[in-house]
């Protein structure tokens, strides 16, 4: 039986008036197992309004109990992981392990967000002017927006939630209509740490959902993270009302290997970040580029590697029953949709004349008949031209491109309109310090396939991956949930009591 996926306010979930409702799938087995409500304005503006009746009381909490609960929802997290990742796995389709790695990237930023007391720190300057101090303050802004994409139900709302909620706002959290349970376990488990009511909320919906959220004169901030056209779409429409955006959008992520790489570090490299979450990630590597004599070498040991693969169902019970309890390395895509999209673009690379070197059309999965199967395929002599480089395919498909020089695949990488992540394989520390300056790229790899930084620094693309100028979590997180106020004071000291009197000019600093 289908179950009703609902929104989230004031600590209790509810279905609202909303009729339109959207299936959400197991991709494994293709069966129907839930139908999210897809908000009506009123239904958004109801959020709304609750989580900015909260924001008052929530944002004026001491430091010392925003922490408290910040740790107690830690705790639980690390404690019930196993639970959000079933839940991750059962509707987006990513491996059970995947699942839980996605889950301790998002604990980290929770972590991370347990230090606000440090991080919301002000400056003092005394004696500015003689009798004159003058102090700093952050505030929180009150209402922000977290619209989330498929790819990381869980992780991609934890960039941005704890550090809003640590630092004093109240959220409401869209997540995408193909797998909205995972928010929605948080909510109980913020509710279980002991967050007041309203200060975390769920938003289910399409478009009508992320409009409500954009032009409502309540919500102070939007936090964006999905494809390239919506990104900057949001950041347009939430600009236009005057919020703070940041929408971070698509990627085309290269990898290069230039001749004196290791190539068997490089080929696992390549196989474990084109394919890891059957390339659903917008940090895979989509594009290999093989600098001189190393192609024909590193394409074998890829492809060696690539048949190795075992595609299913990664469920912990698919995996308890499968042949020898090995689990699958590679789930299915997350809608039947996606997945014939990303298998058109296979056609297409065909047609275009590269040269298909392992095909996944062709998969043998274990899974369910009706599951959204396509299996790792890798591409050789793909040219820029074609479009399976030129578009952000969010599949498990490697492109290589062979190059002569360092040269050629510099000027590649930084001719493309995206600019997430980026990684070159070497063992020469010049040519790699070189690369590191010359990428116009935001996340860089030195022989790392996939450098997501750590919760401390902040991620985030250049060009078309990113729109605003705030990368998410770390300082600049910090700063985006923000806003400062400066106190100029001055006391008299009854001492030295200075003579008063009027001046009209512009005050001195003396
Ligand atoms: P998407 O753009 O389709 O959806 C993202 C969010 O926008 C969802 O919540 C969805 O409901 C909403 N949305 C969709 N269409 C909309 C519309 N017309 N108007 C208003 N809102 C709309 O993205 P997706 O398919 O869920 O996710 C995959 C994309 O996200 C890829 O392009 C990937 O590169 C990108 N991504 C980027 C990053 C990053 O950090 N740069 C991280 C993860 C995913």
């Amino acid at each position: 039986m289908s179950r009703t996926i609902a929104h989230w306010a004031a600590g209790r979930s509810f279905e609202g008036a909303s009729e339109r409702t959207a299936p959400v799938t197991n991709p494994a087995t293709g069966a129907v197992t839930g139908e999210v409500a897809l908000a009506s304005a009123a239904d958004a503006q109801h959020v709304i309004d609750v989580a900015a009746a909260a924001a008052k009381a929530w944002g004026t909490t001491s430091l010392a109990r925003r922490t408290q609960v910040l740790f107690a929802f830690r705790e639980l997290l690390h404690a019930r992981r196993e639970e959000l990742a079933e839940i991750i796995t059962a509707e987006h389709g990513k491996v059970h392990s995947d699942a839980l790695g996605e889950i301790a990237r998002g604990l980290e930023v929770v972590e991370f967000a347990c230090g606000i007391g440090h991080l919301l720190k002000g400056g003092h300057s005394e004696q500015a002017s003689t009798g004159v101090d003058v102090h700093s303050k952050l505030e929180p802004l009150g209402v922000v927006g977290i619209i989330s994409p498929f790819n990381f139900p869980a992780m991609v709302p934890m960039w941005f939630f704890p550090v809003a909620i640590a630092a004093g706002n109240t959220v409401v959290v869209k997540p995408s209509e193909k797998d909205p349970s995972s928010s929605l376990w948080l909510a109980e488990l913020w509710r279980e740490a002991g967050l007041p009511d309203g200060v975390f909320n769920v938003l289910q919906g399409d478009k009508e959902a992320v409009d409500a959220l954009l032009d409502s004169p309540r919500v102070q901030a939007i936090s964006f993270v999905g494809s390239t056209p919506i990104a900057e779409y949001v950041y347009e429409r939430a600009s236009k009302a005057g919020k703070r955006v940041q929408a971070l959008g698509g990627a085309k992520n290269h990898m290069v290997v230039l001749p004196d790489a290791d190539l068997d570090l490089a080929a696992d490299a390549a196989v474990n970040a084109g394919y890891g979450s059957a390339g659903e990630r917008c940090m895979a590597i989509s594009v290999l580029v093989a600098v001189g004599a190393v192609a024909d070498e590193l394409v074998a040991r890829i492809a060696d590697r690539t048949r190795t693969l075992l595609i299913g169902d990664g469920s912990v019970a698919a995996t308890s029953e499968g042949a020898d309890g090995r689990e699958a390395d590679m789930g299915p895509l997350v809608t039947q949709a996606h997945r014939d999209k990303v298998a058109s673009f296979i056609d297409s690379g065909e047609r275009e004349g590269a040269k298909v070197v392992v095909d996944g059309r062709d998969v043998q999965a274990r899974g369910g008949q009706d599951g959204f199967w396509l299996g790792p395929t890798l591409f050789d002599h793909v040219s820029p031209e074609m479009e399976i480089y030129r578009e952000e395919i969010f599949g498990p498909v490697l492109s290589v491109v062979r190059v002569e020089t360092y040269a050629d695949a510099v000027e590649l990488i930084n001719a493309n309109p995206y600019g997430n992540g980026t990684a070159v394989f070497t063992n020469d520390g010049g040519a790699a310090r070189r690369f590191e300056a010359d990428v116009e790229v935001g996340m860089i790899g030195v022989n790392v396939p996939i450098p997501v930084p750590v919760a401390y620094y902040s991620f985030g693309g250049w060009k078309r991956s990113l729109f605003g100028d705030t990368h998410a979590y770390g300082a600049e997180g910090v700063h985006f949930f923000t806003r400062r106020k400066v106190v100029t004071t001055r006391w008299i000291d009854p001492a030295n009591r200075p003579e008063g009197g009027l001046e009209l000019g512009f005050p001195r600093n003396d």
